[in-house]
C-alpha cells in the first residue's frame, strides 16, 4: 500500500512530481452513512481484522474457490465461492464476512443446501445455522451462489472497493479492485482477519472475450465460451486484502529471471495497449529490483509463481504476485521507480511476512519504506540511501505510539486518530534505519531475514510464509545479538515522543543526556563530533560527556545513525501547517 501522501510535506521533489493531485493531500475519510450510497460499506465490511467471533477464530482456511462472472457495463458481478475449512473447536454457527448487499441465491455446507431461513446476513456478517454442529476437527465445504455489485472504492487504495472506468481512450471496460480498506469481503465471502487467510486459492474470473483478467499466482489456462473469456489462477497464501479483480484489455510483457539461488523467476507485466514503450521501461527495471532483493534481503518468496505487476487506475497495492502500479511511469532523480519498488517490497513485508494482528502494521509498512532507501543505497550509493531517508524523516508526527501490544482492526491503526497513521511508513523506516546502525549490519539483515522466513539461511524451498510480531521481532534481535533491546522497542514502538538529546557546555565540557518519554532507560551509544573529531560516548546511563570549549565546532550524530527529536523539523513541520491553512 503507498503511503498517504501528508499534504506538502516530506517527499522530496521527485516524490511530489510523482504523487497525483488527488492523493495529494492527507485526509481520512469518514464511513458513507448513507445506506444508498453506492459507496456505502457498513461498519462490518469496513473492519479488517481486530477482535473476531470465537466461531470464525475456531476455523482454518485450507483453500477458496472463487469463480467472479463480470458484467461490466451492469458493474455487477456473479460470484460462486467454496470455501474448504476445517474447525479447532466445535462450531453450531458458522460466519462469514460478506458485504450484505449481495443478494445470495444459495448456499451449501458440504454439498447440502441450506434452507434460506437458516442464515443470514443484515451488517456484513453472514452467519449460517448448521444442520448439524461440527465437532473439532471437522472438515466441511461452504459453497455460496450469490451477485451484485460490489461496493464502489471511495478512496483507492486506501478505502476499498470496485472502480469500474474505461480505458484512456475511452474503448474498453477498465476494473479495478482494491481491498485494502475493506478486505476480502468487499468482493467474496471470507474471514477477514490477517491470520485467517486461505492456505491455497483457485480463481476463475470470467469476463467479455477480448477483456482479460488476471490474477494472483500462476496461469493456470483460459477457456473461451459463447463470448465469454474465464481465466484461471492458482496461488498460495493471499493475504484477505491481496486478491484482485483486475480487468481490461490488457497485454503481457514476459521474461525469465535467473536467480543467484538457481531458480527461474517469471516475470510478467500486465499493462495497456498504447503504453508499449513507458511499459518496456519499466519492465526493464524488474531484473534489478529482483537484484537487490536477492542479495540484501532472500530468495522472491513467489518464485513458484511469477513475480507479478499490472496497470491499474488507482491502487498501488501489494495484491500478491500482481501488485498494482497506478503511477504514470515518471522518471526520478534516483532512476527507479518508487511505486514498484514500494509495493513489491510487500511481496516480503505483507505476503511473505504478514502480521497476526494489524497493531503491528509498521512490519508491513516500516519495513517496506525502509526498502526504499535500502534499493537507493544498493543501486545508487549512500547520497540516495541518505536523501530517502530525510525525505521520509521530514514525514514523521510522533502522535501515537507506533505499537500498542492490544489487538487492533485496521481501522484502528490506520484511520483512526488514536492510532499511528501515517508513522508507520516513514517512523518505521527510521526505526529500522537506527537498529541497523546500532546492531551493525550483520546482526540486522541476519534478524530482517529470520522475520521473514523464518529463518536465517531462505532458499527455494526451505520457507514458508510468516506470521510476525514486534514482540517476536524483539526476540529474534536479543537471540542474534545476546544482547536485550526491550529499551529500544519500548522507547521507538509503545512510546509515541521520540528521544531527544540535551546538550549542555560547562567547564570546557560537552555535556549531553537522552531525555526520554516516562523517563525510560535508553543507553543509545551517541556519536558527537568536537572540531571535526567523531567520538562515541556509551551513554550507557542516559548521559555521557567530553571536551568541547565554549568556541568548539560541535555535532550531535554527526552520520545520523538514530532518530531523535529534531527542533528542525519540528519548525517545518509547524511551518507547513500555516502554510496549509493558509491555503485553505
Ligand atoms: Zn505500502
Amino acid at each position: 500500500m503507498r503511503k498517504v501522501t501528508i499534504g506538502a510535506v516530506v517527499l522530496c521533489a521527485a516524490m511530489v512530481a510523482q504523487v497525483p493531485a488527488a492523493h495529494a493531500q492527507r485526509q481520512v475519510a469518514g464511513p458513507v452513512t448513507d445506506p444508498n450510497d453506492p459507496k456505502y460499506i457498513t461498519a462490518q465490511t469496513r473492519k479488517m481484522g481486530g477482535p473476531m467471533p470465537a466461531e470464525q477464530l475456531a476455523l482454518i482456511f485450507d483453500h477458496l474457490d472463487l469463480a467472479l462472472k463480470v458484467f461490466p457495463d451492469e458493474k455487477r458481478i456473479e460470484g460462486v465461492t467454496t470455501l474448504s475449512l476445517r474447525t479447532k473447536a466445535p462450531i453450531t454457527t458458522l460466519i462469514l464476512d460478506l458485504f450484505p448487499k449481495f443478494t445470495i441465491s444459495e448456499i451449501a455446507i458440504d454439498g447440502k443446501n441450506v434452507a434460506p431461513s437458516a442464515y443470514s446476513n443484515p451488517e456484513g456478517q453472514l452467519r449460517i445455522t448448521l444442520a448439524t454442529p461440527f465437532d473439532a476437527g471437522a472438515k466441511f465445504t461452504a459453497r455460496i451462489v450469490y451477485a451484485g455489485t460490489p461496493p464502489l472504492a471511495k478512496r483507492p487504495p486506501w478505502e476499498g472497493g470496485t472502480t469500474w472506468m474505461k480505458t484512456p481512450d475511452g474503448k474498453y471496460p477498465w476494473i479495478d479492485t482494491s481491498l485494502w480498506g475493506g478486505g476480502c469481503d468487499l468482493l467474496y465471502p471470507c474471514l477477514d482477519h490477517p491470520t485467517l487467510k486461505p492456505a491455497t486459492s483457485d480463481l476463475h474470473y470470467t469476463v467479455p472475450a477480448g477483456l482479460m483478467a488476471p490474477g494472483n499466482g500462476a496461469f493456470v489456462g483460459k477457456e473461451e465460451k459463447d463470448g465469454w473469456t474465464t481465466w484461471n489462477w492458482r496461488a498460495r497464501s493471499i493475504h484477505t486484502y491481496g486478491s484482485v479483480l483486475d480487468v481490461g484489455p490488457y497485454k503481457v510483457m514476459e521474461g525469465d529471471y535467473k536467480s543467484r539461488f538457481g531458480n527461474t523467476i517469471p516475470m510478467r507485466f500486465f499493462y495497456l495497449p498504447g503504453e508499449e514503450t513507458k511499459a518496456a521501461e519499466l519492465f526493464a527495471e524488474f531484473p534489478q529490483t529482483l537484484d537487490f532483493w536477492e542479495n540484501v534481503i532472500g530468495p522472491y518468496p513467489w518464485a513458484d509463481q511469477k513475480m507479478g505487476v499490472i496497470r491499474v487506475p488507482y491502487s498501488g497495492l501489494e495484491n500478491q504476485t500482481l501488485i498494482g502500479y497506478s503511477n504514470d511511469y515518471p522518471k526520478t532523480m534516483f532512476g527507479w521507480d518508487w511505486l514498484l519498488n514500494h509495493e513489491f517490497s510487500h511481496e516480503w513485508f505483507a505476503n511473505q511476512l504478514s502480521v497476526a494482528n494489524y497493531d503491528d502494521l509498521w512490519l508491513h509498512e516500516g519495513l517496506g519504506s525502509y526498502a526504499q532507501p535500502l534499493i537507493a543505497e544498493y543501486l545508487g550509493g549512500e547520497i540516495d540511501y541518505m536523501a530517502q531517508l530525510k525525505s521520509q524523516r521530514a514525514g514523521i508526527r510522533n502522535e501515537q505510539p507506533l505499537v500498542t501490544g492490544q489487538e487492533r482492526g485496521e481501522k484502528e491503526v490506520y484511520a483512526d486518530p488514536t492510532g499511528p497513521r501515517g508513522d508507520i511508513y516513514p517512523k518505521g523506516s527510521w526505526v529500522a534505519h537506527t537498529l541497523r546502525k546500532l546492531i551493525g549490519d550483520d546482526a540486522f539483515f541476519k534478524s530482517i531475514r529470520t522475520l521473514v522466513y523464518g529463518r536465517p539461511d531462505p532458499k527455494p524451498g526451505n520457507f514458508t510464509p510468516q506470521f510476525g510480531t514486534t514482540q517476536g521481532y524483539l526476540k529474534i534481535v536479543n537471540d542474534i545479538t545476546g544482547k536485550d533491546y526491550k529499551w529500544f522497542f519500548d522507547v521507538y514502538f509503545y512510546r509515541a515522543a521520540l528521544p531527544k538529546v540535551v546538550a549542555t557546555r560547562e567547564n570546557g565540557m560537552l555535556k549531553v543526556r537522552w531525555q526520554t518519554p516516562d523517563n525510560l532507560p535508553f543507553p543509545m551509544p551517541l556519536d558527537v563530533r568536537v572540531n571535526g573529531k567523531v567520538v562515541t560516548l556509551p551513554m550507557t546511563a542516559g548521559s555521557g560527556e567530553t571536551p568541547a570549549g565554549a568556541q568548539a565546532a560541535v555535532t550531535i550524530d554527526p552520520s545520523s545513525k538514530i532518530l531523535m527529536q529534531s527542533d528542525a523539523i519540528d519548525k517545518f513541520q509547524a511551518w507547513q501547517a500555516t502554510q496549509r491553512a493558509g491555503r485553505q
